[in-house]
């Protein structure tokens, strides 16, 4: 799609810069690019006085960050609060990490931001931005999902509504298939598939929680008793909510239902979040110790999100470090999350531990994480969280793959 066509939906342009040389050079682009009108505004305090003059919003706005009197950030905040629908760009020639807290904090209150850019803008630039779809940079985007009546989620854990789907981990080195990962998910009659989100809060608030997980654990080690009989050796990894650690009998629960599949205890992969709520320490302690004596795997799961990560490293017997998507998608254009990510392979590799990247959704994403030596990769790029029967066929499609992600 040519600039120009992405742009037939935009008719008028608010550029909001304290350099008139900038002002000129973004308005003859537009012009250029058959934007009929373009209005200019010296700073925040102008453009806000122009909003309140013209009869509708513009169709688009951009926006400079250093501006005298009210700066791009407080403009920001400016538009938030009168709830402007219109798409903005953030320009400025500070360094990119500027500019992109600048365009999460937009998108955390609520603007519609396309990106950003370095000035002078360009054709291409704002070409590229312009075909964007708003509102995709931030790290978790809130799921409006009505609320889950919690009566309502008792029965249908009674009724086997809940099930499990699951969501591959390549290997970076040799694009096998190492495992899955199964992922609750809620077959309502009515609305349809409930996504995890909007239920296991509730579930851990309500006490369902543990018949929830060992819901999900039977149907994801039989699923991988199956694939074994199909000649497929696979990993299976469920998650475990940190309020279940204070129960001593997991342990016994966990190992009875591996033996009731006949898998071999390696194959299954706990994943625990990093949470400072381990009500009981001790306790908590020793139910992941007593795991992995059995020879459970342990994964810290969204690893950076949580507030003591470090702490929790240095004392549960970890074999894993799964690295939130927060800081793998994306992550090629972001000088900032590389550091972060890089230096947490680093240290994983350091502490003998695998590595799985969440949230590989591009070909730039895999390659960056190939390239910081991660081990293993979950991401849309590769699949999507699936239904057993869909399992097969993907495998197939992956091999047609291998060489250009191997490339
Ligand atoms: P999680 O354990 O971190 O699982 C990974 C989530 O990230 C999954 O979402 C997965 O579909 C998603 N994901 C993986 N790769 C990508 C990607 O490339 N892009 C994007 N945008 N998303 C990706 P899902 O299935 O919605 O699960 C959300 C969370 O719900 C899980 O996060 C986990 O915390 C929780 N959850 C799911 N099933 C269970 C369960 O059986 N028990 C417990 N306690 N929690 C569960
Ligand atoms: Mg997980
Ligand atoms: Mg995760």
């Amino acid at each position: 799609m040519s600039a120009t066509a992405a742009l037939h939906a935009i008719d008028s342009v608010l550029i909001v810069d304290d350099s008139g040389v900038q002002r000129s050079i973004g308005a003859a682009l537009c012009r250029e690019m058959r934007i009929r009108q373009i209005h200019q505004a010296e700073d925040g305090v102008a453009a806000l006085a122009l909003l309140d003059a013209l009869p509708a919003p513009p169709d688009l706005l951009i926006v400079d960050l250093e501006m005298p009197n009210m700066d791009g950030p407080e403009l920001l905040s400016e538009l938030s609060a009168r709830r402007l629908r219109s798409p903005v760009i953030v320009a400025s020639s500070r360094e990119s990490s500027l500019r992109h807290s600048v365009e999460d904090m937009g998108t955390a209150l609520g603007l519609r931001i396309l990106g950003s850019l370095p000035k002078p803008l360009t054709q291409e630039g704002l070409g590229t931005l312009l075909q964007r779809q708003p509102g995709t940079t931030p790290a978790r985007e809130p799921r409006s999902t009505p609320p889950v009546d919690p009566q309502e989620l008792r029965s249908a854990l009674e009724r086997g509504d809940i099930t499990a789907f699951y969501h591959p981990q390549v290997e970076i080195g040799t694009c096998k298939v190492r495992g899955l990962e199964a992922l609750a998910r809620w077959h309502h009659p009515t609305r349809g598939w409930i996504p995890p989100d909007a239920f296991i809060p509730v579930a851990e608030q309500h006490g369902l929680i543990h018949v929830l997980t060992l819901r999900v654990m039977d149907l994801a080690m039989a699923q991988t008793a199956q694939w074994a009989l199909q000649g497929l050796d696979l990993s299976i990894a469920v998650n475990i909510s940190p309020l279940l650690l204070d129960r001593g009998e997991l342990v016994q629960e966990i190992s009875d239902l591996q033996r009731k599949h006949g898998l071999r205890a390696e194959q299954v992969v706990l994943e625990v979040t990093e949470s400072t709520l381990l009500r009981e320490l001790a306790v908590a302690l020793g139910v992941l110790t007593r795991l992995r004596l059995r020879g459970f795997r342990l994964s810290l799961d969204d690893y950076g999100t949580g507030f003591s990560s470090m702490q929790q490293l240095a004392r549960i017997p970890f074999t894993e470090l799964k690295i939130d998507r927060s800081f793998v998608h994306g992550a090629a254009d972001r000088e900032s999350l590389q550091v972060i990510l890089r230096s947490a392979l680093d240290m994983a590799s350091e502490l003998g531990l695998e590595t799985v990247a969440e949230g590989v959704e591009s070909l730039q994403d895999w390659q960056l994480v190939r390239q910081f030596g991660c081990t293993l990769a979950q991401g849309w790029l590769l699949a999507k969280a699936m239904s057993p029967t869909d399992f097969e066929p993907w495998l197939q499609r992956l091999r047609q793959h291998r060489a250009e992600l191997l490339g």
